[in-house]
Protein backbone atom coordinates (compact mmCIF):
# COMPACT_ATOMS: atom_id res chain seq x y z
CA UNK A 1 0.00 0.00 0.00
CA UNK A 2 1.60 3.41 -0.99
CA UNK A 3 2.31 5.38 2.11
CA UNK A 4 -0.37 8.43 2.43
CA UNK A 5 0.56 11.82 2.10
CA UNK A 6 1.28 13.85 5.26
CA UNK A 7 -1.82 15.53 5.15
CA UNK A 8 -3.94 12.30 5.14
CA UNK A 9 -2.26 10.17 8.20
CA UNK A 10 -4.16 9.92 11.19
CA UNK A 11 -1.21 11.66 13.03
CA UNK A 12 -0.62 14.46 11.29
CA UNK A 13 -1.02 17.92 12.13
CA UNK A 14 -4.04 18.37 10.40
CA UNK A 15 -5.98 15.88 11.70
CA UNK A 16 -5.07 16.31 15.71
CA UNK A 17 -5.80 20.03 14.46
CA UNK A 18 -9.67 18.40 12.74
CA UNK A 19 -9.67 16.58 15.75
CA UNK A 20 -9.11 19.36 18.43
CA UNK A 21 -11.23 21.52 16.56
CA UNK A 22 -14.40 18.68 16.56
CA UNK A 23 -14.03 18.34 20.48
CA UNK A 24 -13.81 22.21 20.97
CA UNK A 25 -17.25 22.38 18.88
CA UNK A 26 -18.69 19.31 20.83
CA UNK A 27 -17.90 21.19 23.93
CA UNK A 28 -19.03 24.37 22.92
CA UNK A 29 -22.29 22.68 21.89
CA UNK A 30 -22.97 20.72 25.14
CA UNK A 31 -22.43 24.01 27.16
CA UNK A 32 -24.95 25.86 25.01
CA UNK A 33 -22.40 28.10 23.52
CA UNK A 34 -21.77 28.51 19.72
CA UNK A 35 -18.80 26.87 18.51
CA UNK A 36 -17.22 30.32 16.89
CA UNK A 37 -17.34 31.86 20.43
CA UNK A 38 -14.16 29.55 21.58
CA UNK A 39 -10.69 30.86 19.59
CA UNK A 40 -8.19 27.97 19.22
CA UNK A 41 -4.87 29.44 20.19
CA UNK A 42 -2.24 26.30 18.69
CA UNK A 43 0.80 26.82 20.76
CA UNK A 44 3.67 26.30 18.80
CA UNK A 45 5.97 26.89 21.57
CA UNK A 46 9.41 24.67 20.79
CA UNK A 47 8.35 23.56 17.04
CA UNK A 48 9.65 24.84 13.86
CA UNK A 49 8.72 26.29 10.86
CA UNK A 50 7.69 23.33 8.80
CA UNK A 51 5.28 22.31 11.71
CA UNK A 52 3.39 25.59 11.62
CA UNK A 53 3.16 25.78 8.29
CA UNK A 54 1.36 22.21 8.46
CA UNK A 55 -1.04 23.94 10.69
CA UNK A 56 -0.90 26.80 8.20
CA UNK A 57 -1.81 24.71 5.49
CA UNK A 58 -4.94 23.39 7.56
CA UNK A 59 -6.35 26.70 8.34
CA UNK A 60 -5.07 27.75 11.43
CA UNK A 61 -4.15 31.66 12.14
CA UNK A 62 -3.99 32.09 15.69
CA UNK A 63 -0.70 30.50 17.32
CA UNK A 64 0.34 30.92 20.92
CA UNK A 65 4.45 31.35 21.84
CA UNK A 66 5.73 31.36 25.12
CA UNK A 67 9.15 32.91 24.68
CA UNK A 68 10.04 36.47 22.93
CA UNK A 69 13.16 35.20 21.33
CA UNK A 70 12.05 32.13 19.87
CA UNK A 71 9.32 34.35 18.51
CA UNK A 72 11.54 36.66 16.96
CA UNK A 73 13.59 33.72 15.60
CA UNK A 74 10.42 31.72 14.24
CA UNK A 75 7.76 33.92 13.02
CA UNK A 76 8.69 37.04 10.36
CA UNK A 77 8.90 34.83 8.22
CA UNK A 78 6.34 32.65 8.92
CA UNK A 79 4.20 35.73 9.02
CA UNK A 80 5.36 37.26 5.55
CA UNK A 81 2.17 37.92 3.34
CA UNK A 82 -0.54 36.88 5.66
CA UNK A 83 -1.51 39.66 7.48
CA UNK A 84 -4.59 37.31 8.89
CA UNK A 85 -2.18 35.77 11.86
CA UNK A 86 -2.69 36.68 15.35
CA UNK A 87 -0.25 35.48 17.61
CA UNK A 88 -0.33 35.31 21.60
CA UNK A 89 2.51 35.96 24.14
CA UNK A 90 1.64 33.24 26.61
CA UNK A 91 4.63 33.21 28.54
CA UNK A 92 6.37 35.17 30.91
CA UNK A 93 7.66 38.71 29.50
CA UNK A 94 10.72 40.66 31.39
CA UNK A 95 10.51 44.01 30.94
CA UNK A 96 13.55 44.25 28.49
CA UNK A 97 11.89 42.11 26.32
CA UNK A 98 8.76 44.69 26.03
CA UNK A 99 10.20 46.62 22.70
CA UNK A 100 10.36 43.05 21.14
CA UNK A 101 6.90 41.76 22.39
CA UNK A 102 5.09 44.73 21.91
CA UNK A 103 6.27 44.48 17.94
CA UNK A 104 5.62 40.58 17.21
CA UNK A 105 2.32 40.20 19.50
CA UNK A 106 -1.06 41.00 18.73
CA UNK A 107 -2.15 40.18 22.01
CA UNK A 108 -0.44 39.96 25.41
CA UNK A 109 -1.42 37.35 27.69
CA UNK A 110 0.29 37.66 30.69
CA UNK A 111 0.88 41.19 31.79
CA UNK A 112 1.18 40.07 35.92
CA UNK A 113 2.74 43.18 37.53
CA UNK A 114 2.31 46.85 37.55
CA UNK A 115 6.25 47.57 36.59
CA UNK A 116 5.36 45.64 33.38
CA UNK A 117 2.07 47.17 32.47
CA UNK A 118 4.02 50.57 32.77
CA UNK A 119 6.71 49.62 30.12
CA UNK A 120 4.00 47.84 27.89
CA UNK A 121 2.31 51.79 28.10
CA UNK A 122 5.29 53.74 27.59
CA UNK A 123 6.32 51.24 24.50
CA UNK A 124 2.85 51.74 22.91
CA UNK A 125 2.91 55.24 23.29
CA UNK A 126 6.48 55.01 21.47
CA UNK A 127 5.40 52.92 19.12
CA UNK A 128 1.47 53.37 18.04
CA UNK A 129 1.10 49.39 18.23
CA UNK A 130 -1.18 48.64 20.83
CA UNK A 131 -1.75 44.64 20.99
CA UNK A 132 -4.31 43.53 23.20
CA UNK A 133 -3.69 42.56 26.65
CA UNK A 134 -4.71 39.68 29.31
CA UNK A 135 -4.15 40.10 33.04
CA UNK A 136 -2.42 36.58 34.03
CA UNK A 137 -4.33 35.56 37.28
CA UNK A 138 -2.45 33.19 39.77
CA UNK A 139 -5.95 31.32 40.13
CA UNK A 140 -4.21 28.49 42.83
CA UNK A 141 -1.86 31.26 44.63
CA UNK A 142 0.99 29.36 44.68
CA UNK A 143 3.93 31.21 45.16
CA UNK A 144 6.65 30.26 42.35
CA UNK A 145 3.95 31.01 39.56
CA UNK A 146 3.19 34.56 38.09
CA UNK A 147 -0.29 36.08 37.85
CA UNK A 148 -2.18 38.78 39.94
CA UNK A 149 -3.80 36.86 43.10
CA UNK A 150 -7.74 37.07 42.92
CA UNK A 151 -7.97 39.80 45.53
CA UNK A 152 -5.79 42.17 43.74
CA UNK A 153 -7.56 41.65 39.90
CA UNK A 154 -10.36 44.01 40.10
CA UNK A 155 -7.86 46.86 41.47
CA UNK A 156 -4.47 45.85 38.96
CA UNK A 157 -7.27 45.70 36.31
CA UNK A 158 -8.41 49.44 36.92
CA UNK A 159 -5.14 50.37 37.26
CA UNK A 160 -3.70 48.97 33.70
CA UNK A 161 -7.03 50.81 32.07
CA UNK A 162 -7.10 53.68 33.83
CA UNK A 163 -3.56 54.56 35.08
CA UNK A 164 -1.48 53.00 32.06
CA UNK A 165 -4.49 53.46 29.57
CA UNK A 166 -3.60 50.06 28.47
CA UNK A 167 -5.75 47.98 25.84
CA UNK A 168 -7.00 45.47 28.27
CA UNK A 169 -9.34 42.86 26.79
CA UNK A 170 -9.57 39.49 29.39
CA UNK A 171 -7.78 37.48 32.00
CA UNK A 172 -5.94 34.15 32.00
CA UNK A 173 -5.22 31.54 34.14
CA UNK A 174 -2.61 28.13 34.40
CA UNK A 175 -4.44 26.00 37.02
CA UNK A 176 -1.86 24.23 39.44
CA UNK A 177 -1.20 20.89 38.05
CA UNK A 178 -2.34 18.61 40.64
CA UNK A 179 -5.88 19.97 41.15
CA UNK A 180 -9.05 19.71 39.72
CA UNK A 181 -9.29 23.08 37.31
CA UNK A 182 -12.70 23.36 36.89
CA UNK A 183 -12.99 25.31 40.70
CA UNK A 184 -10.04 27.61 39.08
CA UNK A 185 -12.09 27.79 35.67
CA UNK A 186 -14.85 29.13 37.13
CA UNK A 187 -13.24 31.84 39.22
CA UNK A 188 -11.39 33.54 35.87
CA UNK A 189 -14.62 33.73 34.56
CA UNK A 190 -15.97 35.10 37.39
CA UNK A 191 -13.32 37.56 37.59
CA UNK A 192 -13.37 38.59 33.86
CA UNK A 193 -17.53 39.02 33.77
CA UNK A 194 -17.16 41.24 37.09
CA UNK A 195 -14.55 43.38 35.38
CA UNK A 196 -16.48 43.53 31.98
CA UNK A 197 -13.88 41.43 30.54
CA UNK A 198 -14.99 39.65 27.32
CA UNK A 199 -11.68 37.00 26.86
CA UNK A 200 -11.24 34.58 28.97
CA UNK A 201 -7.83 32.18 28.56
CA UNK A 202 -7.56 28.81 30.01
CA UNK A 203 -7.10 25.47 29.11
CA UNK A 204 -4.89 23.08 27.53
CA UNK A 205 -4.37 19.98 26.13
CA UNK A 206 -5.46 17.85 29.16
CA UNK A 207 -8.49 20.07 30.51
CA UNK A 208 -9.52 21.93 27.47
CA UNK A 209 -13.14 20.74 27.19
CA UNK A 210 -13.40 21.85 30.62
CA UNK A 211 -12.46 25.17 30.43
CA UNK A 212 -15.39 25.39 27.58
CA UNK A 213 -17.85 24.54 29.58
CA UNK A 214 -16.62 27.46 32.23
CA UNK A 215 -16.63 30.05 29.70
CA UNK A 216 -13.06 29.82 27.87
CA UNK A 217 -13.12 32.53 24.67
CA UNK A 218 -9.37 31.60 24.17
CA UNK A 219 -7.81 27.81 24.77
CA UNK A 220 -4.32 27.12 24.29
CA UNK A 221 -3.62 24.04 23.02
CA UNK A 222 0.08 22.10 21.92
CA UNK A 223 0.68 18.84 22.48
CA UNK A 224 -2.49 17.72 20.97
CA UNK A 225 -2.17 19.20 17.60
CA UNK A 226 1.94 19.40 17.35
CA UNK A 227 2.78 16.28 19.65
CA UNK A 228 4.86 15.82 23.24
CA UNK A 229 7.49 18.98 22.81
CA UNK A 230 11.53 17.99 23.95
CA UNK A 231 12.10 18.69 27.01
CA UNK A 232 13.49 22.22 28.25
CA UNK A 233 17.25 21.60 27.52
C1 LIG B 1 2.77 25.26 26.83
C2 LIG B 1 1.61 26.04 27.27
C3 LIG B 1 0.31 25.67 26.86
C4 LIG B 1 0.01 24.44 26.03
O1 LIG B 1 0.12 23.30 26.80
P1 LIG B 1 -0.25 21.84 26.21
O2 LIG B 1 -0.45 21.02 27.42
O3 LIG B 1 0.91 21.41 25.37
O4 LIG B 1 -1.49 21.99 25.41
C5 LIG B 1 -0.75 26.48 27.26
N1 LIG B 1 -0.54 27.59 28.02
C6 LIG B 1 0.68 27.96 28.42
C7 LIG B 1 0.82 29.18 29.24
C8 LIG B 1 1.79 27.20 28.06
O5 LIG B 1 3.01 27.60 28.47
Amino acid sequence: MPVPPPSESPDSIAARLDAVRRTIAEAAAAAGRDAGSVTLVAVSKTHGAAAVAEALAAGQRVFGENRVQEARAKWPDLRAGRPDIELHLIGPLQTNKVKDAVALFDVIETVDRDRLAEALAAEMARSGRRPRCLVEVNTGEEPQKAGIAPADVDAFVAACRERHNLPVTGLMCIPPADEEPAMHFALLADLARRNGLAEISMGMSGDYPTAIRFGATHVRVGTAIFGVRPPPG
